[in-house]
């Protein structure tokens, strides 16, 4: 499963990391086979909507 998080505001670096694991964790216990998250600045383009 893919989760996409959008930020909306500056975030830094240290925060997004922890952030990162925070989701992880939380998520481990749905024993997903692949996890990923991808963090996305509200001013990027969702590498998922560019086709
Ligand atoms: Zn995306």
């Amino acid at each position: 499963m893919t989760v996409h998080l959008v930020l909306d505001e500056d975030v830094s670096l240290e925060h997004l990391q922890s952030l990162k694991e925070n989701i992880h964790s939380s998520l481990e216990k749905y024993k997903f086979e692949h996890t990923t998250v991808e963090l996305e600045f509200a001013n990027e383009q969702c590498r998922d909507e560019v086709n």
